[in-house]
């Protein structure tokens, strides 16, 4: 599988970083070796003394597609969770600087913790979804769906022209404002409406 992930979904995230907005969706894709297993703490890489926590909405493909019509795109995911686009703030500005890829900041082991799926009900709209994050209790990221830039459906038709999903790929849609780094002890909690699908110690 693979971890698509979307950057500057968000205006007021693309505005933090003093990016522009962009014109059409930009992804880039971490390694299954991203992933976090269920319960286990996210340790700090020793190559950053400036990991960031960026909180996205994560879609699981379940049908394979190649160029999908938007129009069609809801039929290729029905189940939903939160997921963290670790992020070596750092590092990425480093590769920036440079016109680097930004692998080494953002692709890292553990670097893409994600929740407990839920089902997507009939009558839910994933356009239309509270998604939070706290840290130590404290809520520091907060957005509701409708603001992403690029709906989910119009990002699965963009990155299907270029590579073929498959089932159990997943998509981070971006992450909103309110980025900002974590310490050793730290504890994220993350949630889709009053459902928390993620809790995390940082290490
Ligand atoms: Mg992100």
């Amino acid at each position: 599988m693979k971890i698509i992930c979307i950057g500057r979904n968000y205006a007021d995230h693309a505005k933090e970083m003093k990016s522009e907005v962009p014109l059409e969706p930009v992804f880039f894709l971490k390694p299954d070796t991203a992933l976090l297993p269920k319960r286990n703490p996210f340790f700090i890489p020793s190559f950053s003394n400036d990991v960031h926590h960026e909180l996205e909405l994560v879609v699981r493909i379940n049908r394979v597609g190649k160029s999908i019509e938007e129009k069609f795109a809801n039929r290729y995911y029905n189940e939903i969770s939160v997921g963290i686009d670790f992020t070596a703030r750092d590092i990425q500005a480093e590769c920036k600087k440079k016109g680097l890829p930004w692998e080494k900041a953002k692709a890292f082991d553990g670097s893409a913790p994600v929740g407990d799926f839920i089902k997507l009900s009939e009558n839910q709209n994933i356009q239309d979804l509270e998604i939070e994050l706290k840290k130590n209790n404290e809520i520091v990221q907060k957005v509701n769906t409708e603001k992403m830039l690029f709906t989910v459906d119009q990002i699965i038709s963009y990155v299907s022209q270029y590579i073929t999903l498959k089932i159990g790929d997943l998509i981070f849609t971006g992450t909103p404002s309110g980025v900002g780094p974590v310490v050793i002890h730290d504890q994220l909690e993350a949630f889709i409406g009053e459902k928390k699908l993620l809790k995390l110690n940082i290490k």
